[in-house]
């Protein structure tokens, strides 16, 4: 029997974040992992897919590199050099948590866990009894019915991350951040992609003005978008896979693939098996925690995708920063005002705080500041010239409730504007930060002057 301050369930970025912290703050921290550390993030999502789309932009700028004074005579995919590629990086970052873990004097063991009472952890034949428990066991693909998966020609991410060929033609169910950047990639790659989507537009969560534009985008490089669209029926063929679908264009869809991008569910088994633990659950299997990430039986922590809030790594991460410090005595709570997104699309979303009509719906009077990557000089340089930044801010204080951006390096950009909204900054003290020229980060500084009419580089009302 191992005896600890705190034991962690679960090492992705929830759980290995709140274990390192645990054991910052002087707890005896114990983290059990059934399967590789780093959970799904590091292993099959954030870290691998991020790694083929670098690829995929590279290879779409190589295509079009006369355009930049390179002639570049044959540009080929080597799909197993990728893979080799992708893998190293993989394991590279997984030998990074485990050096952590190392140095910080973490006990990690492996295998199924189940918290079978409160402060009992089980795995197979070993027990673990901790003053504390965290669980950060992540959470899966939902079975859709209709749209099973068979690991062949109807896959999920995991299966797509290891194709060593490009299909032909391949249909992905679900324009979310999953389907979307998969899109991205197998478009860049050459294959004829449709993509299906209930909602009106590509990548639903976001600003509908930037998202209406993306879909513009993917359409203009040869993405057969198919918006307020749901799948009727699916066959499996000897030629592939055929789609009846329902919505504005009827034709079905045959493809060599289909990758289906709906659907999650939480990993709650760990606490749901043990009858009276008094752990409650909600939707998608998710447990119920409040602010300082307790579930609600006494000593019990969860946090990260099992929680069904943010379905981010940096959330995950986040909650598990609080959840251990909770747990090693202090007094901490979770606050999702400023959690940004990105979607790593072709070109990239991302955002932080409200859109528009987020802070019309909840009764704030709103104003918003543009600023088009059409009129940045360096975006014209790269030749990423499809963008735009929106600032939304409060009219009665200004303060910045919320930033959205689509277009080349979002996801790089949206960190200055998640710094201003953490430290509660106004729309004019972002137009009063300077910004090196020629960046992108002047489209920030744009966007905050156009809200208040008085944009340098925006034509005159
Ligand atoms: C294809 C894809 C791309 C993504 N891209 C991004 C991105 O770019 N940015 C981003 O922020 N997010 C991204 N995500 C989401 C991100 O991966 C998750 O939000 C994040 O991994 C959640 O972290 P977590 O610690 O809660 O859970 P996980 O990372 O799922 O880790 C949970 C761990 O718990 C272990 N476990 C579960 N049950 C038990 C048990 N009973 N006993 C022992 N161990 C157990 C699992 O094996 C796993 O290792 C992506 C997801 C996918 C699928």
């Amino acid at each position: 029997m191992i005896r600890c301050d705190v034991a962690v369930i679960g090492a992705g970025p929830g759980g290995y974040v709140a274990g390192i912290r645990a054991a910052q703050l002087g707890a005896k921290t114990v983290v059990v992992e059934r399967w590789e550390l780093g959970g799904v993030c590091l292993n099959t999502g954030c870290i691998p897919t991020k790694t083929l789309i670098h690829t995929a932009e590279l290879y779409r700028k190589l295509q079009r590199a006369d355009r930049f004074g390179i002639q570049v005579d044959s540009v080929r995919l080597d799909m197993p050099a990728l893979l080799k590629h992708k893998n190293k990086v993989v394991k590279a970052n997984r030998s990074g948590v485990a050096a952590l873990f190392k140095s910080h004097g973490i006990e990690v063991i492996r295998g199924d866990a189940r918290v079978t009472a409160p402060g009992v952890v089980k795995v197979d034949s070993e027990e673990v009894q901790a003053k504390s428990i965290i669980i950060a066991t992540g959470g899966a693909p939902a079975e859709i019915a209709g749209l099973e998966t068979n690991g062949k020609t109807v896959i999920g991410s995991t299966e797509a991350l290891e194709m060593t060929e490009v299909p032909e033609r391949v249909a992905v169910v679900g324009a979310g951040v999953l389907g979307s950047e998969f899109a991205c990639i197998w478009n860049a790659f050459g294959a004829k992609v449709t993509l299906i989507e209930m909602m009106p537009h590509v990548l639903p969560n976001e600003d509908a003005e930037l998202t209406k534009r993306l879909t513009g985008i993917f359409k203009k490089r040869g993405i057969d978008v198919r918006t307020n669209t749901h799948v009727a029926k699916l066959d499996t063929t000897d030629s592939g896979v055929r789609l009846e679908i329902e919505g504005p264009k009827q034709d079905a869809v045959n493809a060599d693939l289909v990758l289906v991008g709906i659907g999650l569910k939480c990993n709650s088994e760990v606490v749901t098996e043990t009858p009276g633990l008094g752990v409650a659950t909600g939707a998608r299997g998710s447990i119920v925690v409040n602010e300082r990430m307790e579930t609600t039986a006494p000593g019990i922590y969860a946090i990260g995708d099992v929680i069904n809030k943010t379905w981010t790594a940096h959330g995950a991460s986040a909650e598990g920063r609080v959840a251990a410090a909770n747990a090693a005595g202090r007094d901490e709570k979770m606050d999702y005002r400023v959690v940004p997104t990105c979607n790593f699309t072709s070109p990239e979303v991302a955002s932080v705080g409200r859109t528009e009509s987020q802070a019309r719906e909840a009764g704030i009077d709103v104003k918003v500041g543009r600023f088009g990557y059409l009129a940045s000089g360096r975006a014209h340089a790269i030749g990423e010239t499809e963008g735009l930044v929106k600032i939304v801010g409060d009219t009665a204080t200004d303060e910045v409730v919320g930033v959205h951006i689509m277009g080349a390096e979002a996801g790089e950009l949206i960190a200055a504007a998640a710094m201003a909204m953490a430290m509660e900054a106004t729309v004019e003290e972002m137009a009063h930060t300077i910004q090196a020229h020629p960046t992108l980060a002047e489209t920030l500084k744009d966007a905050a002057e156009d809200y208040f009419g008085m944009g340098i580089h925006t034509p005159a009302r």
